[in-house]
């Protein structure tokens, strides 16, 4: 009985259906244990977490040139301990440059051979092509864990160098990823006006500033991250709330400008607007607004707290 592969689903020629669900599976029980899982993942970072959580019993070595046989690291099993050896000249770090960044992907390697249980089976009880199968499986695990595939499909690929060292992995490991997920051509895909700061793809037509986060439209609108930030509250086409973002009463069928209920302004004017100082911003701004698209003051919404901080939208907590 053949059933069919989900459309979209990666084609590995190399690693069979069953050990490729296996892989995410075990990818998955990984993300869980960690709590919140955030991209981009730092393994250096995520490393000294596992190192000192109680449920991995990891050590880590430096070696002083190369490890053995010419490899970046290597892991081994002894008496229920991880030793994780990684080669002292391969390590440069915090990474500036795509060659450095490949020890992200060398380290996610050896957690994938911990985490798929390669190691409890000691080397030399398999054979070489078993070896070499484990070795692609860690690869996969490690693509899988850096550059999950939903994420992928969120960027603008203005340059493959910054959507990479976004991800914390080498210009060539995107490539791969990307060609392995038949996925090449977002590279050349349209890309979505975004800011450089936020990743916000709303703007007003006469739009000076970034509505999220306030960052003036003259820094480009070039940004690698392509995010919705929904509408806090309904408005309606005269930019009045439908729903009082202070005490969310249904407030469609009040009269002027303030909430019938609490008071609360409807509009979500610019700050400049009560400002009894001269410097006037009439500017009432849309829904998800934070900062002025006109002028880059507060919002009022932002100002009286009803707006969620843009950072917790812009971090990527998610599930492959
Ligand atoms: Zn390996
Ligand atoms: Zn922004
Ligand atoms: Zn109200
Ligand atoms: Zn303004």
């Amino acid at each position: 009985m053949t059933a069919e592969r989900p459309v979209g689903k990666p084609v590995l020629p190399s690693i069979p259906d069953y050990r490729s669900d296996y892989i995410d599976l075990r990818l998955q029980e990984f993300l869980d244990s960690l709590g919140a899982a955030q991209w981009p993942i730092d393994c250096v970072k995520l490393l000294s977490r596992m190192k000192d959580s109680d449920q991995y019993r990891i050590r880590i070595g430096y070696a002083g040139e190369e490890v053995s046989d010419g490899l970046d690291a290597a892991t081994n099993y002894v008496q229920g301990m991880y030793q994780i050896v990684l080669s002292r000249s391969k390590i440069r770090y915090p990474y500036r440059k795509s060659s450095d960044r490949r020890l992200n992907f060398t380290i996610a390697h050896e957690i994938g051979h911990i985490v798929l249980e390669h190691l409890l089976v000691p080397n030399h009880c398999k054979t070489k092509e078993e070896i070499r199968m484990e070795d692609l499986e860690a690869d996969e695990f490690a693509a899988r864990l850096l550059m999950p595939q939903k994420l992928l499909y969120s960027f603008n690929y203005y340059s493959v160098d910054a959507v990479a060292s976004f991800l914390n992995v080498s210009n060539t490991a995107l490539r791969m990823r990307l060609i392995h997920l038949g996925a090449a051509h977002l590279i050349r895909a349209r890309r979505v006006k975004s800011c450089v700061r936020c990743g916000n793809t709303r703007f007003s037509e006469f739009a000076q500033y970034c509505g999220v986060c306030g960052q003036s439209t003259a820094q480009g609108r070039g940004g690698i991250r392509r995010i919705y930030y929904p509408d806090e509250y309904p408005i309606d086409s005269f930019k009045r709330a439908l729903v009082c973002p202070k005490c969310h009463r249904d407030i469609r069928h009040g009269n002027g400008d303030r909430c019938p209920f609490c008071g609360t302004c409807i509009f979500n004017f610019c700050s400049g607007f009560f400002d009894s100082g001269g410097s006037v911003c009439s500017c009432a701004n849309p829904g998800y607004a934070r900062y002025c698209e006109v002028c880059g003051r507060p919002t009022y919404y932002q100002e009286i707290n009803c707006l969620k901080d843009w950072q917790d939208c812009y971090t990527i907590g998610m599930n492959r």
